[in-house]
Formats: structure tokens, C-alpha cells, sequence
């Protein structure tokens, strides 16, 4: 978790790499840091947030410097366990993103032979390794190289010393990028902060470690030196701010007829190796929002193509591996979800074939997959997934289109126009049921259940309201018992098969006092009497009915915490990229 920058070149460090964390809060934000070369090392760290902050950082000296913003693993977030941390001499300064899975046997070493701790995290055992070897070496890059294979665990490292103006960089299962600049080079978790100054990029593989002057950039994998691709990357700098909305989120969920329609023809299907052509069966493997994806492919999948599908969190996967074989989809935003890339390490060495399904290209699990699709969402600030999960979607409803004989590629092609409708709905009525509530249901059957899911996430994510999703049918097996004029039930309501039983379930709920909304189609002549708001969408194809009532789930979820004064871009606890298990 957590974001990292570092910067060595012609220009001031400190404010370069402060503006930089701020485009990285959305990975961590509890307390941040930067340290610089200026007279020895320079320091300021504090608990809380970046954004908003002009306080004396900005004056630290030095054209070479490293900065961090956290989300804590290992000790509480306050001004002691915020990175960088310093070693015993306070010449050699450490950011870290990642655990460092020994560091307790470490500590212990580290404190028998006279060191000094300041903090609680794991990171800090990393600078006093790297104090050890730098007094043996007197030379920071082969410290690095010495300490590296004495962690244990998921890093990504950015370290400097007093009087030498180099920044080295370090990478082991935790996202890490260098940006190449003119006269200039950039260290970051991703290329969010540095897309201003350059769009070259090299994505560092596990195990390498950088050596970053404003000059020159050498790379080294066990201390061999090595050359890793340049890749260019296309985001606008634009793309990465608010554009005149007044929320991130906000921001994303208007972006995603524009996410749906450049994924889906972006996605290549011909590419896919050939066990992902004609599979006779599917296993997804995903976590939080990406797994709601997985369910509505099931779905989809099943009721669509004939194909059975299996779906797993990635996070059980790992400690209780099913019998797996055939085609093993991974999906994940960032590509560098820690339960997803390791439940595909295990895949693979089942002898299936993997393909994964990302936002970020270079990412970790572009590396781990066979193949992989790549979504065209773009940056995705807000922690809420929204672009992001459409994207995923789009990518998820081309496999089948390919599937079925490119039986869907006119209804796909015209899907975003369907969200583009929806995203003016007036929520009013609903968000007023909302506001109050201290418990909501959201339900739905088939696909609309795993939509129920996602909306029931967005609003307990970004509201803090208590949301549930389930199985329409499932309510009456003991929910019910929670039912009261206080907790709303959305449901979704689409024709179809189980229309006829959404409408029973619907009056079984309204006796029990609860206020419903629903979301119907246009022109329902049976919803508008029985529920309290009833919110009609455009009666389309089912695939494009999963879109436009997840975007309302995602509008009523917004407009909802906003009402309630939530921090709806950075809610509280939560990180963008879970890169730890
Ligand atoms: N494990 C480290 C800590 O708790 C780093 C966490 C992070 O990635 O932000 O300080």
C-alpha cells in the first residue's frame, strides 16, 4: 500500500515530490514524509493527510530527495512511524511500500548489536540493515544490493545517503516505476505524479535495484546490470486531475461511457492464447469490486454462452486451493493486487492458462498471466472502483461476445450510450430515504444480484452506511428479522423471468414496513404503485441493464455521502491498490 516518490535531477526535490504524494494519496494517506540531500539529510514527516498541506517541507533543500505517504500496516499512524525513516547516524534515509514479513527476528538482531528504534513499523529494520552494510561498503547502491536479500516480504524501496547525490530503488512484489526525464529522473508507484514531466517509463521487475542520477539510470538484477524496455505512456496529465468536478469520484462515473466504449474496442480477443478461445469452462479468480465483475460474468457467462464458470476470491484461493484446470481469469485494477497475483502464481503452476484483466499497464500480473487485457479507464483516483469496474466489464462482455460468435457486437457497441442516459437520473427522492438510514439492503436476482453487491459496497464504502447485498430470495431466510421503517431495500427489478418473483418479494419487504426503491424499467406499469421511489431506466439488451443500473447504484451511493459531509475520494481506512494480503 501506501505511495512512494523520489526524484533526483536539476530542480528543487522537495516540492516536486510533495505535489507528486498529493497525486498518490488515493493509495494511502494517514501520515506522510520527504527527505532530501540538502546540508546531510533533511527531514519532515507528520501524521495525516498531504492534500492541503504547505508547511515547511516545501523549504527542504537538495535536487535529490524521497517522499512517501502511508497507509500503516505496522504501527499506529503518527508522527514517529511516518516514513522516510532514518538509520542510527541520520545519514541514510528509507521509504518503503510493502511488509517486511521477518522484520521481528530482524529487530531483534538489530537491537542486540546497538541499534536504535524510533518507530514501530517493519520499515524501519531496513535502514538499519542498509547503516550495517553502508559502514562495510561505503557505497549506498551495493548497501541496497547486500540488504535486499535479507528481506523477506513485499517492498518497494526508495533510499538515499548524505553526500552522494544518487537515489536508489529497490522492487520485490510491490508496484515501482521510473520515470525518465530530461536531466531529471523520477522513482514512483505509479506514473500518476510523474506523467507531468515525461511519459517514459520503466516498469522494474521483482528483484531489481536501480541506480537513479540526474543523467543517467542503471538497473542491476542480482548486481548483473540489466536493460529493462522504455514504454511510453499515453495518460494526459489532465486525465489525472478533477477536470471541474467537484469529486474524483464524480469525475470517473461520468468517464465511463467514455471508459466502456475505448476498452471494448481496444480488446483484441484474436490475441488471446489458444486454451482462451473456446474454453469449455472458466474460473475467475478477483477481490472486492473486481470479484462483483467476476459474479456478473458467471452470470452472464453461464446463462449466455453455456459455459460453466466458477468464481473464487483470490484471498481463499491461496489457503484453500479448489481443483483448478482449463482457463483462469485474474482480475484486477492496478494489477498489483497481492491476493489475485499470488492466487495466478498458483493457477499457473496448476498448468492452467492465465489471462489477466488490468487498468495499469506493466503492472505486476501483465507479468505473471499468459496473456493479458488491458481496460482503457484510465487513472482512477477515487478509491471507490467505478471507471474501472465498467472497464472490466467491457473487457469481461467482448470475451463472451468472442465466445458466441461476435453475437453481441452491435448491442456492445451502442452500451455506452445507454450509460450516458442514466448518468442526469434524478436520485432525490432516493438519496432522502438514504441519508437517514442506519442499515440498507440492496437486492436483486441473477446478474442484478452481483450488481445488488457492488452498490451495497459503494454506498458502506464512501457513506459509512451499513449496506448489504443479497439474493432477493435470500432476505426472508433471516434478514427479514432486520426490517423496520429504518432500513430501505433497493431493488432491482428487471422484465424477464424473474420479474413475477422480485415483485412478490418486494410486497413480502413492504409488509414488513420497510421503504423500497426500485429500479425498473421505463414504462413498468406495476413498480410505481407497490414501492416509495421508483426509478426507471431504459429498457435495453440485459448485458447493457447490468451498466446502467450499476451507474445508478454508483450515483445514489455518491450523491448519498456527499449529503452525509463524507470524504468521498479518500474514504476513511480504506487504500486504492491493496497490495498486501
Ligand atoms: N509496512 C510499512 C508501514 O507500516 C509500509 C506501509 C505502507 O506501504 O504504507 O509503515
Amino acid at each position: 500500500m501506501c505511495g512512494i516518490v523520489g526524484y533526483a535531477g536539476r530542480r528543487d526535490a522537495a516540492p516536486l515530490i510533495i505535489e507528486g504524494l498529493k497525486r498518490l494519496e488515493y493509495r494511502g494517506y494517514d501520515s506522510f514524509g520527504v527527505a532530501t540531500l540538502g546540508s546531510g539529510i533533511e527531514l519532515v514527516k507528520h501524521q495525516g493527510r498531504i492534500s492541503g498541506y504547505a508547511g515547511s517541507a516545501h523549504q527542504l533543500h537538495g535536487k535529490t530527495g524521497i517522499g512517501h505517504t502511508r497507509w500503516a500496516t505496522h504501527g499506529i499512524p503518527n508522527d514517529a512511524n511516518a516514513h522516510p525513516h532514518l538509520d542510527c547516524t541520520n545519514r541514510i534515509a528509507v521509504v518503503h511500500n510493502g511488509i517486511i514479513e521477518n522484520f521481528s527476528s530482524l529487530k531483534r538482531d538489530l537491537i542486540s548489536r546497538g541499534h536504535r528504534f524510533r518507530s514501530d513499523t517493519d520499515t524501519e529494520v531496513v535502514v538499519h540493515l542498509l547503516e550495517e552494510a553502508y559502514a562495510k561498503e561505503h557505497d549506498i547502491l551495493v548497501a541496497v544490493q547486500n540488504t535486499v536479500p535479507l528481506l523477506k516480504g513485499s517492498f518497494a524501496l526508495l533510499v538515499i545517503v548524505a553526500d552522494d547525490n544518487r537515489l536508489i530503488a529497490a522492487r520485490n512484489q510491490s508496484p515501482l516505476v521510473i520515470g525518465i526525464g530530461d536531466g531529471e529522473n523520477f522513482a514512483a508507484s505509479d506514473m500518476t505524479p510523474v506523467i507531468e514531466y515525461t511519459e517514459r517509463a520503466i516498469f522494474l521487475e521483482d528483484g531489481d535495484v536501480a541506480s537513479l542520477k540526474p543523467d543517467s539510470v542503471e538497473i542491476f538484477h542480482d548486481k548483473i546490470p540489466v536493460t529493462r524496455p522504455v514504454e511510453l505512456i499515453d495518460w494526459s496529465p489532465e486525465a489525472a486531475k478533477k477536470g471541474g468536478f467537484s469529486h474524483f469520484m464524480m469525475k470517473e462515473i461520468y468517464e465511463q461511457p467514455k471508459a466502456f466504449f475505448d476498452t471494448l474496442n481496444a480488446i483484441d480477443t484474436d490475441v488471446l492464447p489458444p486454451a482462451a478461445r473456446h474454453p469449455s469452462s472458466v474460473t475467475v479468480l478477483a477481490c472486492g469490486s473486481s470479484y462483483h465483475a467476476g459474479l456478473i460474468f458467471r452470470y452472464l457467462v453461464e446463462e449466455s454462452c453455456g459455459i460453466p464458470a466458477r468464481l473464487e476470491f483470490a484471498s481463499e484461493f491461496k489457503y484453500f486451493p479448489p481443483p483448478v484446470e482449463g482457463l483462469v481469469i485474474g482480475i484486477t485494477q492496478s494489477g498489483e493486487t497481492a491476493d489475485t497475483l499470488t492466487a495466478l502464481r498458483q493457477a499457473k503452476a496448476h498448468n492452467c492458462t492465465t489471462l489477466a484483466i488490468t487498468n495499469v499497464l506493466g503492472s505486476s500480473v501483465s507479468r505473471i498471466a499468459d496473456a493479458t487485457l488491458f481496460m482503457r479507464a484510465g487513472p482512477e483516483i477515487s478509491v471507490a472502483a467505478t471507471k474501472s469496474f465498467v472497464a472490466q466489464l467491457a473487457v469481461l462482455m467482448q470475451i463472451m461476445n468472442a465466445w458466441a460468435g461476435r453475437r453481441w457486437a452491435g448491442v456492445l457497441q451502442h452500451a455506452h450510450q445507454s450509460i450516458e442516459d442514466v448518468l442526469h437520473i434524478d436520485l432525490s427522492a432516493a438519496v432522502s430515504l438514504c441519508v437517514p438510514a442506519k442499515s440498507i439492503f440492496y437486492v436483486g436476482r441473477g446478474p442484478f444480484y452481483a450488481v445488488s453487491l457492488e452498490g451495497a459496497l459503494k454506498m458502506k464504502e464512501i457513506s459509512y452506511i451499513h449496506a448489504e447485498g443479497y439474493a432477493a430470495g435470500e432476505l426472508k431466510h433471516g434478514p427479514f428479522a432486520l426490517l423496520s421503517t429504518e432500513t430501505p431495500v433497493i431493488a432491482i427489478c428487471m422484465p424477464g423471468e424473474t420479474y413475477g418473483v422480485m415483485i412478490s418479494n418486494i410486497k413480502e419487504m413492504k409488509a414488513r414496513g420497510a421503504p423500497v426503491i426500485a429500479l425498473g424499467c421505463e414504462g413498468d406499469s406495476e413498480l410505481p404503485d407497490i414501492v416509495d421511489v421508483f426509478i426507471p431506466v431504459p429498457e435495453t439488451h440485459r448485458f447493457v441493464q447490468v451498466l446502467t443500473t450499476l451507474v445508478v447504484l454508483q450515483l445514489l451511493a455518491f450523491y448519498t455521502a456527499v449529503a452525509l459531509g463524507r470524504d468521498v475520494d479518500k474514504p476513511r481506512n480504506l487504500a486504492k491498490s491493496v497490495t498486501v494480503e
